[in-house]
């Protein structure tokens, strides 16, 4: 049988090759093995980030690790024939496909196959381009083969990834952009009437946990829904009060409450507010061990508890609270007021609940880490958490099992 077929052979350097048939074409391309990232060998030097037991200097040392929560898989190009890999993430990936890009050559073709990449892994590869001549699968299904190439800088080549696994699908809906990092400036500098303590790998991995759900949250489309329409959450939300509810019914910002007149924000300036948490700011990331949690600048701070065991039973309220001091909003608006039901901390707490019971969050399970157990990390000892739905959950009364984000 004759087929249109058309395989490019491409020789970057070294000429190009078009070898174009109508027949059946005999080359039958040879692709590079499929990598499984946990049995690597030595050449690779693959390691785990924040082992319970790794020296906390290393999650402070902003150039090595930080990440941004949209984008759990880091490439980088090292030196001009390899590539780190790392994954921020508590759980492996499976079957990821590296791409890579030259500037004289249109498509994207596969350089690495991962079948697994494990937890908090970061590993080198070598470019095979820079190897030998190798065959590559073109994103279109097709083969390229590419000659040699001696070296790359990072005008010379550009990576992007794909993966189908259905954990890194869900991250890629995360709309936020924050670069996230450990900061040990607050513990090293602040005296001690700041309460600020050091953190450690264990709490690293639960704070990292943590901001995935949260900014999967902050990105989900029924929360958008409910915050530029606070208005109507708040009529459902105190209807049956008692006694009835008589705070403010909207959004108001950081003027102080005269007599019950609030300075409420438009819905164009609630809608600007929401934007601002899911920006691309740069947030670091402290502890207290007591007294008062802080958030304002970079800064967002909270106690063990709520990295450790709080945040799998749905309490985000001081989370929400401190990150919204981060944006510039103080107490006596709506978005970081104490214990105001119609308030923005109350509010993301009832819908991050609402998410864990519809198993609509990233992570879920604390048995992933199970940071509780790690007692010689922690400052106190806590319980395995348990996640209790509330029947009164306004967001389940409204929705009732449906809203999960497909
Ligand atoms: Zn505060």
């Amino acid at each position: 049988m004759k087929k249109n077929s058309c395989y490019i052979l491409l020789a970057l350097f070294a000429g190009v090759f078009y070898g174009c048939t109508n027949e059946e074409p005999l080359y039958k391309p040879k692709y590079l093995p499929v990598i499984d990232a946990s049995v690597l060998p030595k050449e690779n030097r693959a390691m785990t980030m924040f082992e319970d037991d790794e020296d906390p200097s290393k999650m402070y040392d902003k150039k090595d690790r930080s990440f941004r929560v949209n984008e759990p898989l880091q490439l980088f190009l090292k030196g001009t024939d390899s590539i780190q890999i790392r994954l921020y993430l508590p759980v492996a990936l499976s079957n990821v496909k590296i791409y890579a890009k030259l500037p004289n050559y249109e498509k994207r073709f596969v350089i690495y196959h991962f079948s697994k990449i494990p937890a908090f892994h970061r590993s080198f590869h070598k470019i095979p381009l820079t190897e030998k001549r190798h065959d590559y699968l073109l994103e279109t299904g097709n083969t390229v083969t590419i000659d040699q190439i001696q070296g790359f800088s990072s005008e010379t080549i550009e990576f992007s990834l794909e993966c189908d696994d259905p954990l890194f699908k869900k991250l890629k809906k995360i709309k936020s952009r924050h670069l996230v990092q450990f900061d040990d400036k607050y513990h090293k500098t602040y005296d001690a009437s700041y309460h600020f303590v050091p953190m450690n790998p264990v709490h690293a991995k639960e704070a990292i946990t943590l901001l995935y759900n949260y900014s999967y949250a902050l990105s989900h489309p029924l929360y958008y829904d409910t915050f530029i329409n606070f208005d109507k959450y708040i009529q459902e939300r105190t209807a049956t009060a008692s006694p009835p509810y008589a705070g403010p019914l909207y959004w108001h910002g950081n003027a102080a409450d005269k007599d019950g007149v609030y300075d409420y924000l438009s819905k164009e300036e609630a809608e600007q507010l929401y934007w601002k948490y899911i920006d691309d700011r740069e947030i670091s990331l402290a502890m207290v061990g007591g007294g008062n949690a802080y958030g304002g600048g970079n800064l967002v701070s909270a106690y063990e508890s709520l990295y450790i065991s709080s945040h799998w039973r749905g309490d985000i309220s001081l989370w929400v609270h401190e990150y919204s001091h981060h944006i510039d909003m103080g107490h006596n608006s709506s978005f970081a007021v104490y214990g105001e039901i119609a308030g923005q901390s109350d509010m993301m707490s009832q819908f991050y609940q609402y998410l864990i019971y519809l198993d609509d969050l990233p992570f879920t399970n604390p048995d992933i880490l199970q940071s509780w157990t790690k007692s010689t990390y922690l400052r106190s000892n806590h319980k395995k958490p348990v996640f209790k739905m509330n029947a009164n959950n306004p967001f389940l009364l409204k929705y009732k099992g449906q809203g999960k984000w497909n």
